[in-house]
């Protein structure tokens, strides 16, 4: 590998790092919980039209579908859904198995 190769690389590493740190995530409350205590609870997740990472775990994915896969009132409050970065999103999504977010 040469110098100006190996310093491309780096460079592209270090901007997805700082791209990531900064892009928005939307995740289910309980997903926030997973990245605080380590316990994995599901990660059900797609990108929304801004390419932000959209993720709810397998309790928010039961009350959705009794809800008819209807985000009514009872299940946006059950998700209590949060702002956090997508790097976090993708600790949460490690925890859980899924180990590529991109796409
Ligand atoms: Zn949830």
């Amino acid at each position: 590998m040469t110098e100006t190769r190996r310093s491309r690389v780096e460079q592209d590493h270090a901007e997805r790092g700082a791209r990531g740190a900064h892009r928005a995530a939307f995740v289910c409350t309980h997903i926030l919980q997973t990245l605080r205590d380590g316990r994995p609870r599901g990660f059900l997740w797609s990108r929304d039209e801004d390419g932000a990472v959209n993720a709810y775990c397998a309790l928010c994915d039961a009350e959705l579908r009794r809800a008819g896969a209807e985000w009514d009132e009872a299940v946006t409050a059950f998700a209590d859904v949060k702002l956090i970065s997508e790097d976090e999103a993708a600790s949460a999504a490690m925890i859980n198995g899924v180990v590529d977010l991109r796409r």
